[in-house]
């Protein structure tokens, strides 16, 4: 068996110099600082995304390096691993298992760390040492357990597109409050079928994204002048609106119209909670109707980095298609 890991940067990558300062590693201190690896059962080769970068930095254009370099090495591996910073892990997580699309088959599993993997307290050896043994997992039918794009950290295996990083501090950095955890690893590394994404192999690659994507986050008191300037003064093609709850918007009386405005200008609108245990759907509060009326989408449970980046790719799609793309699941995103 042929595993990659393909390394793009974060605090996962970090090794300390003589004078303690933290520099990205490189393929000999990655063996160097898990010398475990060599114990696998499988031949891991090591491959980096040009040059390591803090994860803030990263964004479409990224993931479409990414994407790109686990479609080329397709054929050549069973299984992957991408090493990535916490801070936009989500993002990447969820770019990753829409543009690979199900045809991609194999599984793809990102981790990283808390603290560098130079440091001895560091949870980069278990959480990479465990996304490579996940890796390996055999189905029944002799290929790969897991075929999805998937986060693991701090012993949970989740489905890539439904997490956020939620902590800054703790081991435990990503939580998934709307589907249940894939797995988990204990004294036994238990992934729970049934929740695993079941590709559609005919289902493509997406390739073109539009990132003119903002979020506009309702606030109470918010003024329509602030709101009409993100939603028809910015330029953006799709907005995000972040909501209330389940689903709701505050019953301001410019709203409807605005939103009017906006939608006939040809501007994408969604919705999505700031509240991240919720499903957008549609609203049973008086203050939720407004969104539907005026031809916001609701989300159906889908968390805000997997809606922003979703949006992105709906964007390249013609107009009359856009909807229809919204609603459905692509990759296991949405109830
Ligand atoms: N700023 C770092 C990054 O996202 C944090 C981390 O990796 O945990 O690249």
């Amino acid at each position: 068996m042929k595993l990659l890991i393909l390394y793009t940067g974060g605090t996962i990558g970090m090794v300390a110099q003589r004078d303690g300062s933290l520099v990205p590693f490189h393929a000999d201190a990655l063996r160097a600082n898990v010398p475990d690896l060599v114990r696998l059962k499988a031949e891991v080769e090591y491959r980096s995304l040009g040059q390591p970068k803090d994860s803030s930095d990263m964004g479409p254009e990224d993931w479409t390096a990414m994407a790109d370099a686990l479609w080329a090495a397709r054929e050549e591996f069973d299984g992957f691993v991408v090493l990535h910073g916490t801070d936009t892990m989500a993002y990447s997580a969820s770019a990753l298992s829409f543009m690979l699309g199900g045809a991609f088959g194999k599984p793809v599993v990102l981790t990283g760390s808390q603290v560098p993997l130079g440091v001895l307290r560091s949870d980069g050896r278990d959480n990479l040492l465990t996304s490579l043994e996940i890796v390996m997992l055999q189905g029944d039918h002799g290929g790969p357990l897991l075929r999805e794009v998937a986060v693991f950290f701090d012993n949970r295996l989740f489905r890539g597109n439904r997490v956020y990083k939620h902590s800054a501090r703790q081991f435990d950095a990503f939580h998934s409050p709307n589907y249940p955890e894939l797995g988990r690893s204990g004294v036994d590394l238990v992934l729970h079928r049934k929740r695993l994404w079941s590709p559609d192999l005919t289902q493509g690659r997406r390739t073109a994204l539009n990132p003119n994507v903002a979020v506009a986050t309702l606030s109470p008191g918010m003024t329509e002048a602030s709101l009409r300037a993100m939603l028809l003064g910015s330029g953006a093609e799709g907005v995000i609106l972040h909501t209330l709850g389940s689903g709701n918007a505050p019953s301001w009386p410019w709203l409807a119209g605005l939103l009017r405005e906006a939608h006939d200008a040809g501007v994408a609108l969604a919705h999505v909670s700031q509240c991240r245990a919720a499903s957008s759907g549609p609203s049973n509060y008086a203050t939720g109707k407004v969104l539907q009326a005026s031809g916001v989408w609701e989300s159906g449970g889908m968390i805000l980095e997997a809606a922003v980046v979703k949006m992105m790719l709906v964007l390249a799609l013609p107009t009359a298609k856009r909807a229809a793309a919204w609603t459905a699941s692509w990759s296991g995103e949405r109830d």
